[in-house]
């Protein structure tokens, strides 16, 4: 966890610059550059109160990530920019989360079902289930298609037994989980084109956007909602935020601790 001081560097620092574009703000609440869009009315409305003041933390949060990073790092959001001594990216660190976790739920069902198979065949379905379940862009409209009965067994297991973790232990970070699954794992989330680009087809119709591996091109929206996400946690010590932060990989821990610290100055 960041230093307490960092964290209070980091809020009083950028808080400065997050600027108010409307405290009544009816629809969704929302940051555009160093401005954020809530809606103070709703603050205490019954139940919805710790979400609603962490919620303004988050957007602020994000502006924080935009105003360090016109600063900072040549126009870039301060969380997609960050490498670390690795080479790597917070968004490299999550997407290995969710993989990590798809894999080993399948290991685990595996298991379970006694299945006998090979090392290559372990592989094979392993691989193949966490293909199904990363390169879905909407699977709401547009679940996948599974001929391998096999296959098919294990990804809805597997997929199951991720979204029912991820419902009980997951608090905020379920959200991002579903910024890597097109929304197949999660139980909360925002909508699923807010993950993926799109390209036209042939048709002349907007389609998720896949590379020339066959891999879903997503936005950059993950990294920087986890960012949010765990610092409204943080800062407002709500237990849904702080069960998100606690439930990402170390990987992803350290990352945002060491880019919440660069921005407070603490490093
Ligand atoms: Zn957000």
């Amino acid at each position: 966890m960041p230093h307490l001081r960092g964290l209070w560097r980091f809020a009083n620092a950028y808080v400065m610059f997050t600027k108010l574009g409307d405290m009544h703000y009816k629809g969704t609440a929302y940051q555009n550059k160093d401005y954020v869009y809530f809606d103070v009315d709703d603050f205490h409305s019954f139940g919805r109160r710790a979400s609603n003041y962490r919620t303004f933390f988050h957007e602020m949060s994000h502006a924080a990530d935009y105003s360090y990073g016109q600063r900072k790092c040549n126009g870039n959001y301060t969380t997609i920019d960050y490498v670390d001594k690795n080479g790597n990216t917070l968004n490299d660190y999550l997407k290995a989360d969710v993989e990590n976790r798809i894999r080993t739920e399948v290991d685990e069902y595996i298991e379970k079902k006694n299945l006998n198979l090979t090392a290559e065949e372990k592989k094979k379905l392993e691989d193949d289930v966490t293909h199904l379940i990363m390169n879905t862009a909407d699977y709401k409209n547009d679940p996948p298609k599974i001929d391998d009965a096999m296959t098919k067994k294990c990804y809805k297991s597997v997929v199951f037994s991720i979204k029912i973790d991820l419902a009980f232990n997951a608090g905020e970070a379920s959200d991002v989980y579903g910024g890597y699954t097109g929304n197949t794992v999660s139980y909360w989330q925002h909508d699923a084109d807010y993950w993926y680009t799109t390209t036209t087809d042939a048709n002349g119709n907007e389609v998720p956007a896949y590379d020339e591996n066959g891999d879903l091109v997503r936005t950059t929206k993950q990294p920087l909602e986890c960012f949010a996400e765990c610092m409204a946690g943080m800062i407002t010590d709500c237990d849904s935020g702080m069960d998100g932060y606690n439930y990402y990989s170390e990987d992803v821990q350290n990352t945002f601790n060491d880019i919440a610290s660069e921005m407070a100055g603490t490093n």
